[in-house]
């Protein structure tokens, strides 16, 4: 007899680990068995060449994607990445996330993002502007400012908002503000939406702590990923009164048991900064008064509360047990995985999820589509207090569901969304039903 030889283990799907979620959300939801199934693919999935003239003469092309999860309650919406390690899984798994973060915040819309694989910082200006009106020539006829709308996500930036923007107009041959967010001010961007992941991280935070009866004077922080939103937000939580100990970039990371001087931190990798393309390339390892210590090690910091802010897959079953903080709040999408949830939570961690903890930045981009539109525009009083109103009256809802059904967190903010999408799906009627021929 022949053995059949085990076929090749597959590297786990990023998406299927991220729809298990909707699997413990789903017995306390009461939605359609047609609804949920819908909600376990991707509506539309676009995958680009974008061929891009180099400086030196020579042409490179770039993969780029673009994936609508689902627009039941409105046009899809996300960012875009530019980052290496950008697949289509990847991006399918984020516009997942951005599906049940828009829900979740009742904002009027689905869920999609784009992506492009490339490392950023070995392409100049000039390059990098190609490739972004690049990107748009290839995506045009499947975005639009009723249909799929752009923003910025890790390493893009308002700058290239405005490139990507334009763009679309000179394909359209009209002003379309509306097709991406995060836009500078004088393209018609929000005020307050560079700052709004941080900014919602924070009101997240500030207003959950005190239900666990903590001070922000007794509470340690530790955050990995100084990027725009992990040192705004480290900034942001030392000048409340917390004690900012550790941060990380992906070099490395410092440590200082008396808390950091983030507002130094921050102005020396700016004033050290060497432009290439408008990105920083020094790190905070740099910073030699301080321990050094890894990104490994930040992660399993003795402090009371661990703030993941880079990337997705940070905390897995390989080092969840080394986990000491007692509090993690996702700023990335996707930090953990759902076999790392289950360990944090037997050990009474509790991780408060990143569809709540990082939506401050889709709803300023929901604020700046809104003012497109109106061309009435706001100031950064009036958008921070419809951010900080609309946040915190979606975490205490998830609190509340999380308490009643005895739920982690987690959970408790997909049930939340879910009920929302659920109905929406369900309002939509049976047309498919018919469409497809049915009788
Ligand atoms: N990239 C951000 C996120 O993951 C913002 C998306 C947006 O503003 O549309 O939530």
């Amino acid at each position: 007899m022949t053995a059949v030889a085990p076929l090749p283990k597959r590297p786990p799907s990023l998406l299927a680990d991220a729809s298990t979620r909707l699997d413990d959300a789903l017995q306390y939801v009461d939605i359609s068995e047609d609804a949920l199934r819908r909600l376990k693919y991707p509506k539309a999935s676009l995958s680009v060449s974008i061929p891009v003239r180099l400086d030196n003469g020579s042409l490179a092309v770039f993969q780029g994607y673009r994936v609508r999860y689902d627009d039941t309650r409105g046009p899809g919406k996300g960012g875009v990445r530019f980052h290496p390690s950008v697949t289509m899984d990847e991006v399918q798994s984020l516009a997942f996330w951005m599906t049940f973060k828009c829900a979740l915040l009742n904002l009027p819309f689905g869920g999609a993002k784009g992506g492009i694989a490339l490392n950023p910082k070995q392409l100049s200006r000039q390059e990098l502007e190609r490739l972004s009106r690049g990107y748009i020539d290839a995506i045009a006829d499947f975005i639009g400012p009723d249909v799929d709308i752009l923003a910025p996500d890790v390493y893009t930036n308002a700058t290239i908002m405005g490139w990507m923007m334009d763009q679309y107009t000179i394909i359209k041959r009209q002003a379309s503000p509306a097709v991406v967010t995060g836009k500078p001010l004088m393209l018609g961007g929000s005020q307050g939406r560079d700052t709004a992941t941080a900014t919602g991280a924070f009101y997240v935070i500030d207003a959950l702590l005190p239900k666990l009866g903590r001070q922000p004077e007794q509470t340690t922080v530790a955050i990995q990923g100084f990027g725009n939103v992990g040192a705004a937000l480290a900034e942001r939580l030392a000048q409340q009164g917390y004690r900012v100990v550790a941060v990380s970039d992906s070099q490395g990371g410092i440590y200082a048991e008396q808390g950091l001087d983030i507002g130094q931190i921050r102005r020396h990798r700016a004033a050290r900064q060497t432009l290439k393309a408008g990105y920083c390339t020094d790190t905070v390892c740099n910073l030699g008064e301080h321990e050094t210590i890894t990104n490994a090690e930040l992660l399993a910091l003795e402090v009371d509360i661990l703030i993941p802010a880079a990337l997705e897959n940070q905390i897995t079953a390989a080092n969840a047990a080394d986990v000491q903080a007692a509090l993690i709040f996702e700023v990335a999408n996707g930090p953990v995985t759902s076999a790392a949830d289950r360990i944090l939570e037997e050990r009474g961690k509790l991780v408060f999820p990143d569809i709540l903890v990082n939506a401050g930045g889709v709803t300023v981009s929901y604020f700046e589509w809104v003012q497109n539109r109106s061309g009435l525009y706001w100031t950064l009083a009036e958008v921070n207090e419809r951010l900080q109103q609309r946040l915190i009256a979606e975490a205490e809802q998830t609190w509340a569901i999380a308490s009643q059904r005895q739920v982690s967190l987690r959970t408790a903010a997909y049930i939340h969304a879910l009920n929302r999408l659920g109905e929406a799906l369900d309002a939509k009627g049976t047309r498919d039903y018919y469409a497809n021929g049915a009788t």
